[in-house]
């Protein structure tokens, strides 16, 4: 049975408000392309309005402003047991929306109360350093948050990127506008309501639903917006760039997209690294930023490893989120759906091998086949460009040498990965890989305690892990003349 949509509103000042301009938009099923919601499509007003109560919200003497810090983990820690209380509820409604395998949105789900209880942890233990200065200065730093931030959302792990956005920024003492994507607004809404059962104050978090031109570019143009995390696509977050340089010098932090390449040497153990790399890939559709999309093969496996490889993406079941065996879903829409199988057509075109898969699956819904290409080069486009879908590229190589300067041989820099029993090998790889992540003998596995983003383009700073909160910081230096004798 479909989950019960409970708010499809604007949620503005501790309000549930429809847009000033009065329009909507809807949310549709992946499963079957049907109007699941129709929420407001907010727009600059909307966020004008957000972005004053989360400005009044931060005001020296608000009440959130004036809560001890440890109060605020408190509050954060109350989130944490509403988010553990309504688990269940959440997970069908991120599984409804975004068309993630219910059973993998409860994992991922039961991993964010960890999340959620982890960062707010971190709010009273923000302190800055007393300094010896040279002269005749007392100097210590104060660690403070920056103000009003711009939190934009992706679509293909909604509750988990709200989680490290807005709960990193509540932490740090900051306040906040969200802008889900428009393709998952719901649960963002539906976590807002949790934040205010919270007793969070009026105004710390705000949620305007709307299109990234719009309400998106609203807000990294705000003048009164002081920080804007993001995370998407490449592109999007060179546009949000540019806008914080535009108008106010916003701080950015972004997590993009990636080309992460995984490398399978001679002496590891295919019975571990076949399903690793296919899960790596194959994950939620293949709509993970850490996608293992470029596989590299030594060539004494090459030909076993691409066999078993095969043989797996055939085994896995693709079917109805809901279903308990279902491993693979629906890709997001239509546009996304038409992109990847687009990708497929030009890996074909260019001369990989296609092996399995390849196609749509029915014709409602946004089904594709777990596919793979193998003798794929690195020239092709499959190689090249995020494709976002359930696509496993096997490349081949001869020496590690040779596969450590073609994994790096990218733009991306996002996660990396090798298989193999080899000590040296693992920590040569590890050490010259140009990513933000590397696995060695795993793929995928992540924890709230390890910092994570990007290399080169795919991305700026990093969220989770101790340091975390940081990314909301200023830093303010206090000088104070005490001469050394008196
Ligand atoms: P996207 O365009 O980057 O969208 C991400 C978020 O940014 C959405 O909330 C979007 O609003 C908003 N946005 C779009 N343009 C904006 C602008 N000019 N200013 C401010 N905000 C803006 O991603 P997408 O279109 O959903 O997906 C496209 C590709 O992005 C995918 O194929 C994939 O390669 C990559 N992607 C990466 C991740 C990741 O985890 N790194 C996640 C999702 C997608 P709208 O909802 O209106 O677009
Ligand atoms: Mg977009």
């Amino acid at each position: 049975m479909a989950p019960e949509v409970k708010y499809t509103k604007l949620f503005i000042n501790n309000e549930w408000v429809d847009a000033k301009s009065g329009k909507t938009f809807d949310t549709l099923s992946p499963h079957d392309g049907s109007v699941i919601a129709t929420v407001p499509e907010g727009d600059k007003p909307d966020i004008d309005l957000a972005v004053s109560a989360a400005k009044a919200a931060f005001h020296r003497n608000s009440e959130w402003r004036l809560l001890d810090a440890s109060a605020r983990g408190r509050l954060l820690n109350k989130f944490a047991d509403l988010f553990e209380r309504d688990l269940a509820y959440l997970s069908e409604l991120e599984s409804y929306d975004n068309g993630m395998v219910l059973t993998m949105t409860y994992g991922f789900m039961s991993r964010a109360v960890n999340t959620i209880r982890y960062l707010a942890s971190l709010a009273d233990k923000i302190q800055g350093d007393t300094i010896p200065a040279d002269g005749d200065l007392f100097s210590y730093t104060l660690k403070q948050p920056i103000g009003v931030c711009g939190l934009i959302l992706p679509w293909n792990v909604p509750i988990l990127m709200f989680i490290n956005k807005v709960v990193t920024a509540l932490a740090a003492g900051c306040t906040v506008v969200v802008k889900p994507a428009e393709q998952t607004p719901l649960t963002a809404l539906a976590l807002a309501a949790l934040i205010k059962e919270a007793g969070i104050p009026a105004g710390v978090v705000n949620v305007v639903t709307g299109y990234g031109p719009g309400a998106g570019t609203s807000l990294t143009h705000h003048p009164d917006v002081a920080k804007i995390s993001f995370t998407g696509s490449a592109e999007v977050g060179k546009l949000i760039q540019q806008a914080a340089g535009k108008v106010n010098l916003k701080r950015v932090t972004l997590e993009l997209g990636g080309k992460s390449p995984l490398i399978i040497m001679d002496d590891a153990d295919l019975n571990v690294a076949v399903p690793a790399a296919a899960y790596g890939v194959f994950t939620h559709q293949g709509q993970i930023c850490i996608a293992a999309s470029r596989l590299f093969v030594q060539a004494g496996i090459y030909d076993k490893f691409v066999e078993k490889a095969v043989e797996f993406a055939k085994n896995r079941k693709v079917g109805h989120p809901n279903d308990s065996d279902t491993e693979q879903g629906p890709q997001i829409d239509d546009e996304m759906m038409n992109k990847v199988l687009g990708y497929i057509n030009k890996g074909k075109q260019e001369g990989a091998k296609l092996l399995t898969g390849g196609n749509r699956i029915g014709t409602t819904g946004y089904y594709i086949e777990p596919t793979v290409f193998a003798d794929v080069k690195d020239d092709m486009i499959i190689a090249k460009e995020e494709i976002f879908g359930p696509v496993q590229s096997i490349l081949k190589f001869d020496n590690l040498e040779e596969a450590l300067e073609r994994a790096n041989n990218t733009s991306y820099g996002l996660a990396a990965g090798i298989f193999t029993n080899n000590i040296n090998n693992a920590l040569q790889f590890a050490k010259h890989s140009e990513a933000g992540t590397v696995w060695v003998n795993n793929y995928l596995n992540g924890s709230v305690q390890l910092p994570f983003g990007g290399f080169k383009e795919s991305g700026l700073g990093r969220e989770n892990g101790v340091s975390c909160v940081d990314a909301y910081l200023e830093v303010k230096t206090v000088a104070i003349t005490l001469p050394k004798k008196f």
